[in-house]
């Protein structure tokens, strides 16, 4: 509390008190508004700090945010969508085709491999929203990287593909004489009695009884390397080359129907069945070499043979009778 001061009045012969100054009464109401209104700003300025009021464009901006924000969650459903069906191709690519065209499969870390190095996301981090963000580029980058991975595998599929599709039409597949023109199937891959000599003797063929004049076909596609009787007990014969290691011999013709040279399909009519060379009756002696062996051809008319009808060469096949050469 101020303390009161005196004057002594000679007039009134009193003493009287002393009145404050005019100017001081102004300046301690000028303290008082400025200390209220100092007081006023800051509590305005805590109230717009606490988001308890906010500015239309603070308004309208928050509205913004919030609907980014939901908008990453539906593409983040997407994202998870893409990844599923994205994980089933590449089940199907592992499990099926490349499994069938005999391919690797492609090791899990490598098709899910991230990105190592370098912080490829740094832009992106230190706002509010930055962990969704970063983590829906992240996804994105691996999809888009499985993507490549599961596109050049298709890729290597599909000459794989075609590769396998010439060797299916290449490998003799079908049997040289048509069935219903056989008289009887005479003699199989085996041990049989030599029809000259009446020794036993490794027949490395087969022995297809067939009038003079029969078709003999192509039984894959390939190149015709011989057409001639130059070699010693085949007569005329005709030898084709398919390719992939595959060789086939149709021995003891009476004709060509093609020449030296020649590229023929699966099929093809390439001579007619006769008994030149060391035979003993009309037939057509047939080989199937691979890697330079020959091989049993019953193994490979599977394209031209019903079940039944291949049991029944089978059978005829597997006798040990006498082969015609
Ligand atoms: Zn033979």
């Amino acid at each position: 509390m101020s303390k009161v001061k005196y004057y002594y009045d000679p007039d009134t012969l009193s003493y009287r008190k002393i009145e404050p100054k005019k100017s001081k009464r102004y300046r301690n109401v000028l303290f008082f508004l400025l200390g209220a209104s100092l007081f006023g700003f800051l509590g305005l300025l805590f109230l717009l700090n606490t988001n308890l009021v906010n500015t239309p464009k603070e308004l309208s901006l928050q509205r913004e945010v919030s609907n980014y924000e939901l908008q990453y969650e539906i593409l983040d459903k997407k994202m998870e969508q893409i990844e599923n069906v994205l994980a089933n191709i590449q089940d199907r690519d592992n499990n099926i085709y490349r499994l069938y065209f005999e391919a690797n499969p492609i090791p899990e870390e490598q098709r899910k491999a991230g990105f190592g190095g370098v912080n490829r996301y740094k832009s992106l981090e230190g706002f509010n929203n930055s962990e969704i963000i970063i983590d829906a580029t992240k996804r994105l980058d691996i999809i888009q990287k499985q993507m490549v991975i599961q596109s050049k595998s298709l890729d290597e599929i599909a000459i794989l593909a075609e590769e396998k599709e010439k060797f299916l039409e290449a490998i003799p597949a079908i049997q040289p004489v048509r069935n219903e023109d056989l008289t009887r199937m005479a003699s199989g891959f085996g041990w049989r009695t030599d029809p000259f000599l009446k020794t036993r003797k490794m027949h490395r063929g087969m022995d297809f009884t067939a009038p003079r004049g029969t078709p003999v076909y192509a039984s894959g596609n390939g190149k015709v390397t011989r057409a001639d009787n130059n070699s010693s007990g085949f007569g005329k014969h005709i030898r084709i080359d398919h390719g992939y290691g595959y060789l086939t011999v149709y021995a003891h013709l009476s004709k060509y129907n093609v020449s030296k040279g020649q590229k023929v399909k699966r099929g093809d009519l390439i001579g007619f069945v006769g008994n030149t060379g060391r035979s003993e009756a009309p037939h057509l002696h047939y080989e199937v070499w691979k890697d330079k062996e020959r091989i049993n051809p019953i193994n490979f008319y599977y394209g031209s043979l019903s079940p039944q009808e291949f049991e029944n060469m089978l059978k005829f096949a597997t006798q040990e009778n006498q082969s015609l050469d």
